[in-house]
This record gives structure tokens, C-alpha cells and sequence, in this order.
């Protein structure tokens, strides 16, 4: 189950990943953006680690993810943050008052992240951001469910789901956020967002793992 414990984790280990990795976001969005991905989110989940330490005790997974949302929404400018932020609220508000979530839960509170995400930034599958990568991830996710596989196997179906979206924007034009303006320019690059949503559905796996 996903308790409060394992949202911690599971925020956590998307700190560690973004540092560790910040340097090749921001390469990525250097190539067809401002370059300032991995620093955003490094800033984000750091100010989330604080904020989840100065919370004390939660008891609820939702809680959890409701204040990691809202702390990514106040300390990151620019698209990512809002973006991530408003995914991770819906995350949490789905989850509700569930002490422990089960798969068929945590699966559809990911498509309520998902949906946040769409319903803030107006992008499709296809146009070549971090949709690209959520969209599949939770469709593997709640194939997995359905199929009778656990909350770690599903995690884990996820985030090999989402490495794979996000390989594919590799090939599309950006019709969202800065990488648009370059038009056909944008082709030929990895996603940014898609590759910073591959960390966040493998530390998803790690942390129910
Ligand atoms: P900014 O572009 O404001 O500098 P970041 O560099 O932190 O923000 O994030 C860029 C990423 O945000 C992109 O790679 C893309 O995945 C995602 N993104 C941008 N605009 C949108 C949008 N409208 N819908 C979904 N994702 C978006
Ligand atoms: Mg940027
Ligand atoms: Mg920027």
C-alpha cells in the first residue's frame, strides 16, 4: 500500500534523482528551451523536503502529496513547477483520506495528476512535453492493476512506460511551452518534462518497491 511513509519516500527519492540528474535536464532544456530545468527542479523538491520535514507527522499519503504540491506551485517559476505542482495536488486530493492507498487507488489518482496536468497546460499526447511521458505511464499503471499485478509491479510497469513515452517525443515538434517556438527545430531532442516525469514514476517504483 501507499501510506504516508511511502509518499515520503516516494518525494524523496525524486529529490535525490532530480539532483543527481540535474545537470542532464538542464542540458536538455538548454538544447530547446531556457536551460533551466534541472535547477527547477532541484529548487522545487528541495523546498519540498523542507517543507514535508517542517510538517512533522502526517499521517495520510494524500496529505503528503497535497503539501508537496502546493510547495512545488510557490517555489518554482516558470512552467514545471505550476505544472508538477498542480499534478501532485491532484494526486494527493484523489488519495483523499485513504491511510494506505491500494493499486486500483494509487492508479487513479495518478490520471487525476495526469488530467491536472492537461486541464493547466492545454496539451495532448503527441505535442511533445511531459504528457508525453505521463500518458503512457498511467495507462501502464492501471494495465498492470487490471491485470491482477501488484502496486510495486504496476509502479514498475509505470516507469518503464514513461521511459518509453518519453523516448518518443525525441521524434515530435513541441506544439507546447518554450520549445514550440522553434517549431521543426525541436525535433531530433528529448523532452525536458518528459524525461524529469521518467525520475518521478521510477522513484515511484523505488519507494513502493
Ligand atoms: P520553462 O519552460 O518555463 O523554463 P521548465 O524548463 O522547468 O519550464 O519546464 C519545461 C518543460 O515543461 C517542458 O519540457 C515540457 O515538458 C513542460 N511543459 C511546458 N509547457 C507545457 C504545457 N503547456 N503542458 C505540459 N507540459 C508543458
Ligand atoms: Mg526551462
Ligand atoms: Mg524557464
Amino acid at each position: 500500500l501507499l501510506d504516508a511513509d511511502a509518499a515520503r519516500d516516494w518525494m524523496a527519492r525524486t529529490a535525490a534523482a532530480v539532483l543527481d540528474e540535474r545537470d542532464r535536464l538542464t542540458e536538455l532544456d538548454a538544447a530547446i528551451g531556457d536551460g533551466d530545468h534541472g535547477v527547477s527542479m532541484v529548487r522545487g523538491f528541495t523546498a519540498v523536503s523542507a517543507a514535508l520535514a517542517a510538517a512533522g507527522e502526517l499521517s495520510l499519503p494524500g496529505a503528503v502529496l497535497l503539501l508537496a504540491g502546493r510547495t512545488l506551485v510557490s517555489s518554482v517559476g516558470g512552467a514545471s513547477g505550476p505544472l508538477y505542482g498542480s499534478a501532485l495536488r491532484a494526486v494527493g486530493k484523489a488519495l483523499g483520506d485513504a491511510g494506505g492507498a491500494d493499486g486500483k487507488q494509487v492508479g487513479a489518482a495518478l490520471g487525476a495528476g495526469r488530467d491536472a496536468i492537461a486541464a493547466l497546460g492545454g496539451a495532448r499526447g503527441g505535442d511533445k512535453t511531459m504528457l508525453d511521458a505521463w500518458i503512457p505511464a498511467v495507462a501502464g499503471f492501471e494495465f498492470a492493476v487490471a491485470g491482477g499485478g501488484s502496486l510495486d509491479a504496476a509502479a514498475q510497469f509505470a516507469a518503464g512506460a514513461a521511459e518509453g513515452g518519453a523516448d518518443e517525443t525525441v521524434g515530435m515538434e513541441a506544439r507546447k511551452g518554450r520549445a514550440s517556438y522553434l517549431g521543426p527545430r525541436s525535433v531530433g531532442h528529448l523532452d525536458p518534462g518528459a524525461a524529469s516525469t521518467v525520475l518521478l514514476f521510477r522513484a515511484l517504483a523505488d519507494a513502493v518497491g
